[in-house]
């Protein structure tokens, strides 16, 4: 007989219904969730957790993370970083995201030279280092010069950067049908592809595109003939209206939307994860942290502000499917997880809305719908629980009292490590 907790709910989210259930009891057996209800009947030697005072919700997915730094300072110097530095790093990662009740994450595509991040990842899934369920896209494809084009930070050496560029950079269909099926080979779970230029790294800018359409269309046709979903990180309505074209699963940011184009989302089944917290200062006019960016950013940011405001009312205001993904270690690494949730609600989004995307919308993102993202009979007993109102505090994800997955309970740990960044 596998060993059996009844987890007592204050309030129950169970990543379904737009509700706050009270009384709700969970009975969890073994990895799994068994029953869910009230007054449930308790077995013998059952073990009882009580989370009267708590508010008790799915363990929360965080679909876009850049796991690959230890703090993020080292940001300057990633370019030094060994494979195996970049592996712990993940590990690291993975284990801060679980302390905080995200119990699953999602490796947005810049992991170490090789495949150090699917070891990571395995030895997670296989139970040997105690952190979140990772979902990786191993490397980015692109263009050379691309963001995440670590390279760039040495364009005025020709050489050195040529020597530190990823084999995932480069150029023609050919190039990139190997590179799908070798990513695919290894062991990554999507694509991760770079068609527009960025705000955050030192390139063209956010409407520049690093794909010519014969590329993109290799990229996504190769991908789905091997059962792999593909993302891509894009910003300017053109290219998301011809990714929407091409049949893409998703795409990242999309933080220069138009009308017309959030229309074409919501006929389709495409997913966007919006990452608001990168843009967060730049919308708020929080000048003392729009400052630590760098003049390059600044810039642009500055540029494109009434844009970005824009978009994110048109983001709010349409019925694309959203997920939930902070960027974090790429930007505001200190800010973590939790912090999107306050990007989403400040932005006046409903919060059952941003509490779904961060369960049940991301588990379909993932693919891990079958196993996590509701509190259903059957799920993995993936939950977090928190004293904060959900309802109607920006920062209730800050503060994690309470992480199970698949139905081991984990410590919490809400300290910030980097102070000086809050
Ligand atoms: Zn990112």
């Amino acid at each position: 007989m596998e060993k059996q907790s009844l987890i007592i709910c204050g309030k129950l989210f169970d990543g379904i219904k737009d509700e706050l259930q009270e009384n709700m009891e969970i009975l969890v057996e073994g990895r799994k969730i068994k029953e869910v209800g009230k007054n449930l009947s308790r077995p013998k030697d059952v073990e009882i957790i009580d989370l009267s005072h708590l508010t008790v919700t799915p363990g929360m997915i965080d679909a876009h993370v850049h796991g690959n730094l230890m703090r993020w300072q080292e940001v300057d110097n990633i370019l030094f970083h060994s494979e195996g530095y970049s592996t712990l790093a993940f590990l690291h990662t993975a284990e801060r995201c679980l302390e905080r009740g995200f119990t699953t994450i999602r490796c947005n595509g810049m992991g170490p030279l090789g495949y150090g991040i699917v070891d990571a990842k395995r030895v997670i899934d296989r139970g040997l280092f105690p952190a979140a369920r990772m979902n990786v896209g191993a490397h980015m494809l692109g263009g050379p010069g691309m963001p995440g084009d670590m390279s760039m930070y040495a364009y005025e050496n020709q050489p050195l950067s040529d020597f530190m560029q990823i084999d995932t950079i480069g150029s023609g269909p050919d190039f990139f049908r190997t590179q799908v099926r070798r990513e695919v080979k290894y062991g990554t779970d999507f694509i991760k592809i770079f068609l527009s230029g960025s705000f955050l790294s030192p390139d063209g800018g956010p409407e520049i595109s690093y794909l010519d359409d014969e590329e993109l269309e290799t990229i996504i046709r190769t991908a789905h003939d091997l059962g792999k979903p593909v993302t891509a990180h894009v910003y300017p309505p053109r290219m998301m209206k011809k990714l929407l074209q091409f049949g893409i699963d998703g795409m990242e940011h999309g933080a220069l939307m138009d009308e017309e184009t959030a229309r074409m989302f919501e006929e389709s089944d495409t997913y966007l994860v919006p990452t608001f917290s990168p843009f967060q200062d730049t919308l708020e006019d929080n000048d003392d942290m729009f400052a630590k960016n760098t003049a390059d950013s600044q810039m642009k940011l500055k540029k494109f502000a009434p844009r970005l405001k824009e978009s994110r009312r048109i983001i709010r205001e349409s019925k694309i499917r959203l997920g939930y993904g902070s960027d974090f270690c790429a930007v505001h690494q200190p800010y973590e997880s939790w912090y999107e949730y306050r990007s989403w609600l400040r932005s006046g989004m409903d919060p059952f809305r941003t509490l779904k995307a961060a369960t049940s919308v991301n588990a379909g993102i993932l693919r891990l719908d079958h196993l996590v993202g509701t509190i259903e009979p059957g799920k993995l007993a993936d939950v977090s629980a928190w004293h904060r109102d959900l309802l109607t505090d920006c920062d209730a994800l800050s503060e994690c009292d309470f992480v199970m997955k698949e139905g081991k309970v984990y410590p919490t740990d809400n300290k910030i490590i980097d102070e000086e960044y809050v």
